[in-house]
């Protein structure tokens, strides 16, 4: 390897973490598009956030909508989840407030993210205390024909609340959480449910998180036992094959 090509490999290898960063932060959402930059918010670590149901989300929607938030709240160890009933009482810090529009019909008609706090000139980042989620009344009752439609739709807006942006693909099927094409079809006479795969925090997603909360990764004795119960699934396969040659040889 001569000199130039060595410059330029440690070039690439020390600019590709400030690139990575760069994209990751890019896709918070942008607390003041005008000032250059991403001027983003997130809730402090560690933080407990209270999530409070309103009575009218209930049964298969709300079992799959709280599924959906836990698949993302899973991977955040620094992030905890606790489910209430109702409306949050007067006072109450770090919660999310999900309300039900029950006068909308559109089952697209939801959306979530939190309550801003003023944006202090000088500084790139505010904690968010207040999230919400607001869901129609016509995306309700759907879970016996679309059951990942209220998951996908959990998973989806929490990560809004978190502080994450929109993140459309531009081909192929939908692999990430904040890609916000899913469950929803135009059939030309308004907007119907469809049952898409539930799609969990992809490597994508887990990397725009990384750069304001802590995100699990499989711990190193996590790997050892795995690669352990496959080295003993190889032993039983081995062991299964060799019995079946003896009973073959046997019957023969
Ligand atoms: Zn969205």
């Amino acid at each position: 390897m001569d000199d130039a090509q060595f410059t330029l490999r440690t070039l690439l290898i020390s600019f590709l973490p400030l690139f990575m960063n760069a994209q990751a932060t890019a896709n918070f959402i942008d607390a003041v598009p005008a000032r250059p930059g991403t001027q983003s918010y997130s809730w402090s670590e560690p933080t407990t956030i209270m999530i409070f149901i309103p009575s009218g989300l209930t049964g298969a929607d709300r079992m799959n909508f709280e599924m959906g938030i836990n698949s993302v709240a899973s991977m955040l160890p620094k992030i905890t989840v606790q489910f209430k009933n109702g409306e949050p009482p007067a006072g109450t810090t770090n919660y999310v407030d999900v309300d039900i529009k029950p006068m909308e019909t559109d089952p697209g008609g939801f959306g979530g993210g939190f309550v801003p706090d003023p944006f202090p000139s000088g500084m790139d980042h505010v904690n968010i205390t207040e999230g919400f989620i607001e869901i129609s009344g016509g995306s309700l009752g759907h879970s016996a024909v679309a059951p990942t439609f209220m998951k996908n739709l959990g998973a989806h807006e929490f990560g809004h609340v978190l502080g994450l942006d929109d993140d459309p693909r531009s081909s192929g099927m939908r692999m990430n959480v904040m890609d916000p094409d899913f469950n929803l079809i135009d059939d030309g006479m308004g907007t119907v449910i469809r049952a898409d795969p539930f799609v969990g925090l992809s490597k994508r997603d887990k990397m725009m998180l990384s750069s304001h909360y802590m995100i699990s990764v499989p711990e190193p004795s996590t790997w050892i036992l795995a690669s352990l119960g496959f080295v003993s699934l190889l032993l039983v396969n081995r062991k299964q094959i060799s019995c079946r040659r003896a009973l073959s040889t046997d019957q023969m």
